[in-house]
């Protein structure tokens, strides 16, 4: 397994394995990987014949008060496990190779990123499509794959990748859970024992939703919210972000939970952990 640091030699790398006919898969990550990345990494496998990881914090995705000096870290683990599952290169880069000085650059998509994470996280969309874009730029993949765990993410990638004309195929990747229900995340390693114990709520809260319109009932966006909500709060340290009922590819907002088109999303603060998690109705 090839572990590069330095853009230029990714790049290099990369465009050897293409002229030899080769299709990059890619899976960009912020490391500290667990089986939520690792199945992405699976996908890419099953895609193409030379699979690409990115190891990087991405300091633009960061608010000033967000965790990006406390974001956890294990790059020997890391490249451990991609071992494993047959990866072939880790891109792990520090962060001024990157963004050296006088970075001033940026990639912004409007509409899908306002509202839901947008709202909370006024700079994030703009630091991952940034990063996510140079990446493609160094990578030049086929195919690269992401977690439907970051439902609007995605939808922004896929809207940034078709108006850039980027020539890569946007693919999702379904949200892998604890045993208990709770979305595997690497902010997961930051909750205290009882924090841990209130976190399934998120997803019980969403499929509670699920079933009582499996059971055949009708339910409003103000219905879905206000049940998942009384769940949520019925734990302790948590406190809402938004819970918000959308249209699962648009985003745009709906009056009425209709199956097959409906994404329910929800962040929520467990302690001062900030939760995400989501589910496809
Ligand atoms: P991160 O390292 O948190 O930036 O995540 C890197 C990629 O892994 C993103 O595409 C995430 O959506 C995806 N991912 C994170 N957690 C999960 C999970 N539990 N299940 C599936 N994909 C995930």
């Amino acid at each position: 397994m090839l572990q590069i640091a330095d853009p230029r030699q990714l790049s290099t790398e990369c465009e050897r394995q293409r002229r030899e006919g080769r299709r990059i898969g890619f899976v960009p990550t912020m490391g500290y990987l667990h089986e939520g990345h690792l199945s992405l990494v699976r996908r890419a496998r099953e895609l193409s014949d030379f699979v690409v990881v990115s190891i990087f914090v991405n300091p633009a995705q960061f608010g000033p008060s967000e965790d990006l000096e406390r974001y956890p870290a294990d790059l020997p683990g890391d490249l451990e496990k991609c071992r494993a599952e047959g990866v072939d290169c880790v891109f792990a880069p520090r962060g001024d190779q990157i963004y050296p000085e006088g970075f001033s650059t940026y990639v912004v998509v409007e509409g899908l990123t306002e509202g839901m994470c947008g709202a909370s996280r006024p700079i994030h969309f703009r630091g991952v499509c940034t990063v996510v874009t140079k990446l493609f730029n160094l990578v030049g993949p086929c195919v690269a794959v992401f977690g439907e765990k970051d439902y609007q993410q995605l939808q922004v990638l896929r809207r940034m990748a078709r108006d850039l004309n980027q020539p890569v195929e946007v693919m999702g990747s379904p949200i892998v859970r604890e045993p208990d229900g709770l979305a595997m995340s690497s902010r997961n390693a930051y909750l205290s024992r009882s924090q841990r114990e209130s976190a399934p709520c998120l997803y019980r809260a969403l499929k509670t939703i699920q079933e009582r319109l499996i059971s055949g009932e009708r339910i409003t966006a103000a219905q879905a919210v206000a049940i998942a909500r009384r769940i949520i709060e019925a734990e302790p340290e948590t406190r809402v972000d938004y819970i918000e009922v959308r249209h699962a590819e648009r985003l745009e907002t709906l009056e009425d939970v209709r199956r097959g088109e409906t994404v329910v999303a929800l962040a929520v603060f467990v302690g001062e952990t900030r939760l995400i998690d989501n589910i496809v109705l």
